[in-house]
């Protein structure tokens, strides 16, 4: 479970995140959904430890590591612009987090091997793990950038606005594959978009974000049929 209690980030006289409280069960996927600017990439990079608070606290697994590094909280990114490495291939840049890993920890190398190819398959691109980035499609790169987040193994997945930068049909492409992995590995996930379709389609729950605040905290269905504000509602809008 992660817990989020009363937190606060400032910047200058500014309230990116206003006292925001959530708890997250563990695996399930909660969508930040919010408009520019409401507060959702700040609120996500608080809890990845990439930003100090300067209020409030994180729990992850009752653990408090609102002063704990990045590398102590167990985390995978993949965020829209973190790029995988061009000069590395597909199958080195998903081996990246996992070398790293073994240099810290000083084990061997044995371990990456298996992990990787077993991710290759998970992703369906086991003919293209000797290809560099610049020979993948959109849709394969970011396929690349999930099971690189996923080789640690980590215990919560932050993703933000993963699928950005991608075309309408890519990114329904995307979706899907975001919720299979997400069935099979079932890891925590966090993910922030401003796409209100994307968030009723895979979230188990939905944060609506507004001016750092949490407007309003439920399942799609919650959400869509029983809006708590008029900025609920209009924010939601009609699905189609
Ligand atoms: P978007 O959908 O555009 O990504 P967001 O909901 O992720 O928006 P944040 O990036 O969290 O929004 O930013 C929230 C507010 O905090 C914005 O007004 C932004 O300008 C401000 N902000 C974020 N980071 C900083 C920073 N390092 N310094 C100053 N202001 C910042
Ligand atoms: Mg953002």
């Amino acid at each position: 479970t992660i817990v989020v209690e009363n937190l606060s980030k400032q910047f200058g006289n500014f309230k990116a995140v206003d006292q925001v409280s959530l708890e997250i069960k563990p695996g399930k996927l909660v969508a930040l959904l919010g408009a520019s600017g409401s507060g959702k990439s700040t609120l996500l990079r608080l809890v990845a430890g990439l930003e100090q608070a300067d209020a409030g606290r994180i729990l992850i697994a009752g653990q408090d590591v609102t002063f704990k590094s990045v590398q102590d909280r167990g985390i995978g990114f993949v965020f829209q612009h973190y790029a995988l490495f061009k000069h590395l291939t597909v199958r080195e840049n998903i081996a990246f987090g996992l070398e790293l890993q073994n240099l810290q920890q000083g084990r061997k190398k044995g371990r990456s091997k298996a992990k990787v190819e077993e991710l290759l398959d998970l992703i369906q691109l086991q003919g293209l793990g000797n290809r560099y980035p610049s020979q993948l499609s959109g849709g394969q790169r970011q396929r690349v950038a999930l099971a690189r987040a996923l080789a640690i193994e980590p215990s919560i997945l932050l993703l933000d606005e993963p699928f950005g930068a991608l075309d309408a049909k890519v990114r329904k492409d995307l979706r899907g594959w975001l919720h299979r992995l997400h069935t099979e590995v079932n890891v925590t996930t966090i993910l922030v978009t401003h796409d209100q379709e994307e968030a009723m389609e895979l979230a188990d729950e939905i944060v609506v974000m507004n001016n750092g605040k949490v407007e309003q905290v439920g399942s799609p269905t919650e959400i869509y049929d029983q809006p708590a504000s008029a900025f609920v509602m209009s924010f939601i809008g009609p699905v189609n």
